[in-house]
């Protein structure tokens, strides 16, 4: 079964809205996705309907307002298969996930411990494990990648050992679109007794996961990358796990007795969810979920596919343009180069013609500088883009190319 298209963007508010006078082509989803009208309406529902405080209030508004929040936790774990709502902690996003397990573990890493992480992370993945390093006294390593933007699977293997304690990488990379083999990757990593962490930010939106398949410890995904509203994400970890794992923040909710001289934490999943929550946003989350999940995943990945074959063949044969990232398994991003100039212009000449990319280092500095280039191009695409865009994003290009020569 094919997707239909139109049907699906007319769902998309902006999609039809203008950028000086050009009808928009939105290809900047990796940087975060637009919403559907079905997720805009549970926000205004939300707020004109019963917005209230979670957990602790003694009236209907409260009430209504603590069941649609913790169902949107039951949405999210069904969509992602965790084993109990348990499991799902609510977070900023991914960033705030992955700060709540590397803060966790440099209060149990010690001098002599290995961290392993992979060129190509977004800083979101590296910095904040060099960071749990640094004040830890524990190894950061890093594994490499070929250059066409795919892991080095084997010196990934040579890198993990009895030291090794944590293991983190990324389902998708968002500078390149790499698609990681992370259940095997993980299979490696458990087999030498190391914990996992696959940040999902990007992989999220790009099929179906199930954590519980994958047999990782930990995985971390943002809502606005996935149809939802900004401010909201998921950590997903092992019960056994999150059930001690250092507390993060502290302050309302996430306590169960407090003194003047001390305090214990609350139970799962409160014990890492201090303050009021994001309330809106995982309600917000949760029909975006809901919403993705009635759609035909698997149409949506062959439309997917189709896109992104289609936009790697144009490149392909456009002269004086490199693609930086050509990795076998890749969803969703087209990074490139126009030769002889800089990606900030072309993305310049582009939004002149309604065509937003995104340019620069993608927040993964290093891996720019591993692959030698300043910053790229990047095209990302999602369900809702058609190959007519692709096809505008070429036409475009050629005008760039020719305004930059
Ligand atoms: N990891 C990857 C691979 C990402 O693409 C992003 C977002 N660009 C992040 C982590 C951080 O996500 P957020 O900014 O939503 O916390």
């Amino acid at each position: 079964m094919s997707l239909d298209l139109a049907a699906l963007r007319a769902q998309f508010p902006i999609l039809s809205r203008q950028v000086d006078g050009k009808p928009l082509v939105y290809l900047d989803n990796a940087a975060t996705t637009q919403k559907p009208q079905a997720v805009i309406d549970a926000l205004v529902s939300y707020y004109t309907e019963c917005n209230a405080n979670v957990h602790r209030g003694a009236h209907a508004l409260a009430d209504e307002a603590t069941r649609r929040y913790e169902q949107a936790r039951d949405t999210v774990a069904h969509f992602i298969h965790a084993a109990s709502r348990q499991e799902v902690i609510w977070t900023s996003g991914t960033t705030e996930a992955i700060n709540i397990v590397a803060n966790g573990m440099a209060q149990r890493l010690k001098a002599g411990d290995q961290v392993l992480v992979t060129e190509m992370e977004h800083h979101a993945n590296l910095v904040t494990w060099q960071q749990a390093c640094l004040r830890s006294g524990a190894e950061l390593h890093i594994a490499p990648i070929h250059d066409n933007g795919e892991l080095d699977v084997e010196a990934f293997a040579r890198l993990l050992n009895q030291q090794t304690r944590f293991v983190s990488l990324p389902h998708v990379s968002n500078a390149l679109g790499t698609v990681n083999p992370i259940k095997d990757l993980t299979a490696m990593a458990k087999a030498v007794g190391a914990l996992v962490l696959i940040d999902g930010a990007q992989g999220i939106a790009h099929g179906q996961v199930d954590v519980q398949d994958i047999g990782c410890d930990f995985y971390a995904f943002s809502g606005h990358k996935l149809f939802g509203p900004t401010g909201i994400g998921v950590l997903w970890g092992r019960e056994a796990l999150l059930e001690n794992w250092p507390v993060w923040q502290t302050g309302g909710e996430m306590i169960a007795k407090v003194t003047y001289e001390c305090s214990t934490w609350g139970s799962l999943p409160n014990r890492l969810e201090a303050g009021t929550p994001n309330i809106a946003g995982a309600i917000g989350m949760a029909a975006a979920i809901t919403w993705f999940m009635q759609l035909d995943l698997n149409a949506v990945q062959a439309h997917e596919y189709a896109l992104i074959q289609a936009a790697t063949e144009q490149a392909e044969a456009f002269n004086g343009l490199t693609i930086i990232g050509n990795a076998k398994n890749k969803v969703g991003v087209l990074s490139f180069i126009l030769d002889g100039s800089h990606p900030a212009d072309v993305g310049f000449i582009l939004d002149r013609q309604g065509i937003a990319i995104r340019t620069g280092d993608h927040c993964a500095q290093p891996l720019m500088r591993r692959l030698g280039v300043p910053g790229t191009a990047r095209a990302s695409f999602s369900i809702y883009n058609s190959l007519d865009e692709v096809n505008a994003l070429f036409t475009a290009l050629k005008k760039a190319q020719s305004m930059l020569a």
